[in-house]
């Protein structure tokens, strides 16, 4: 009984700040010059917009909100845009593409319905039904899979993930991005797990590092991330096609994590130039020579 009342309060507060957070805390908008262009279209024929900082060689793809219902994150977007866009010059030799929204219908739906005593789980998925995050054509595909959540992802639901691989627009609406713009590094950004997480690649895995010490979300290792059971991800896909991948899951549903993410993100966005692949070549056989 002292349980379950302890669990509703549990709800009520959390529910009741998120209210307060997601009303108190407005989107910047979006400074006017940016260059832009769609990537694509979503099942409810929204476009999906991609901003662009830089024409530079190093190739750097931030995407947020695949899950429509972690509305936070098109916030973080937002504040990041306008912090490049304000630091444009020391991006000479950079080619930044932001995507802030690559879920529009669901986070249209989580907008509208904003479950705040229930975690925030309504517009996750995609017109379709889709969790978008398990569509992608990878070997481990499967049309129905699971969902973990919870403070230690100890609860678990069953989510459907298209009939193929693939199988959605958004979804291959981000793999032409990639492929087009010959994307090497990905940052894709999710709440509220508070950790990061790398795939295989060397440098995603040094920058899930950096990450992780500076704003204190703690960094996953590969056989955590099996254990979520999780299948057709963009993580995998991007080990398949040798693109360096950094997920962070912020702190917060529906605030933008500005405050807790700002100096990870500013001191990421450098190593990608700084460490080229030929020095991390070196790097790596250095490691493996000590
Ligand atoms: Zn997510």
């Amino acid at each position: 009984m002292l349980k379950r009342i302890k669990q509703y309060f549990g709800r009520l507060k959390r529910g009741l700040i998120g209210y307060f957070i997601n009303t108190l805390e407005k989107t910047p908008p979006i400074p006017k010059n940016i260059a832009t262009f769609d990537i694509g279209e979503s099942v409810k024929k929204q476009k999906i917009k991609c901003y662009q900082i830089g024409h530079g060689t190093t190739k750097v793809l931030y995407v947020f909100c695949i899950h429509g219902n972690e509305t936070g994150t098109v916030k973080l977007a937002h504040y990041f845009l306008n912090w490049s866009y304000s630091q444009e010059k020391k991006f000479n030799d950079y080619s930044i593409y932001i995507v802030p929204c690559l879920n529009p219908d669901g986070f249209e739906l989580a907008l509208k319905k904003p479950d705040y005593f229930n975690g925030g789980k309504i517009g996750r998925f995609n017109n379709n039904n889709v969790d978008l995050n398990r569509n992608f054509a990878t070997p481990s595909f499967k049309t129905k899979a699971q969902w973990s959540f919870g403070k230690n992802y100890e609860e678990h639901k069953e989510v459907f993930c298209g009939n193929f691989g693939n199988s959605e627009p958004e979804t291959k609406a981000l793999i032409k991005l990639i492929k087009s713009k010959e994307i090497k590094v990905l940052f894709m950004f999710h709440n509220t797990g508070k950790d990061v997480m790398a795939n295989q690649n060397v440098l995603a895995k040094k920058i899930a590092k950096i990450y992780s010490q500076k704003t204190n979300f703690k960094n996953l290792n590969h056989e955590t991330w099996l254990n979520l059971r999780q299948t057709g991800t963009l993580k995998e896909w991007c080990d398949l096609n040798n693109v360096a991948y950094i997920e962070i899951e912020g702190s917060t549903r529906w605030g933008s994590d500005w405050k807790k993410q700002k100096e990870a993100l500013q001191s990421t966005i450098f190593i990608n130039k700084i460490t080229s692949q030929d020095q991390l070549v070196e790097e790596t056989m250095i490691e493996e020579a000590a």
